[in-house]
């Protein structure tokens, strides 16, 4: 995208931070996982013209010292790359972390157990075998979205464009998407940087 369509996409969608090369913070010197987090959001800010609330990581990889950095440049909170995971943003370091549910790609099995393995999210696990049960992501989506309608929680789809592209899964965005607009009359949408007010 030109920055013309970055700042386009910017009227309608909220756009956070993921740095400036999508390198994993947590394998960069300090000083240049700091260059990449706060560049990444004064190029946005600059771009935009508006303020950048939200930042990931890349590779959903953090630790305490880029958690401080991410703090230090303003942002309000990291989101992770969990699977499966419903809950509220939750209080960390100062700042609103994130939890995602659904990933808009064909993981397998062992993905989703490993990603519970890898951040000790079991609950995620269980909610995966639980209410879950198949690695089809768009019916994974519609389990989680209802799950999440009838006993609360937040629902919050993420994925990559490019990996969109690979895996020929922009139909079935598509299809999400238009799921999620069919109930959004029943729960209250918010953008990632809301999130302080339900946390
Ligand atoms: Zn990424």
């Amino acid at each position: 995208m030109n920055t013309q369509q970055i700042r386009e996409l910017s009227s309608s969608f909220e756009i956070g931070g993921h740095t400036i090369h999508h390198g994993a913070l947590t394998q960069m010197k300090e000083e240049e996982a700091w260059r990449e987090i706060a560049d990444s959001k004064s190029w946005l800010e600059d771009t935009i013209g508006r303020s950048c609330r939200m930042f990931c990581p890349p590779m959903g990889a953090f630790s305490r010292p880029p958690l401080e950095m991410i703090r230090r440049a303003s942002f309000i909170g990291p989101r992770t790359v969990e699977l499966g995971s419903l809950d509220l943003p939750r209080g960390r370091a100062g700042l609103a972390l994130m939890p995602t549910t659904v990933q808009a790609y064909p993981h397998g099995l062992a993905a989703f157990a490993r990603n519970a393995i890898k951040r000790r999210t079991f609950a995620n696990l269980w909610r995966f075998v639980a209410f879950g049960r198949t690695t089809d992501w768009p019916e994974l989506a519609r389990r989680l979205l209802h799950q999440a309608l009838d006993s609360g929680g937040v629902f919050h789809l993420w994925g990559h464009s490019w990996e969109l592209d690979e895996a020929d899964q922009w139909t079935r965005l598509d299809e999400v998407l238009q799921m999620m607009r069919e109930i959004a009359g029943n729960a209250p949408s918010l953008e990632n940087g809301q999130s302080r007010s339900c946390c």
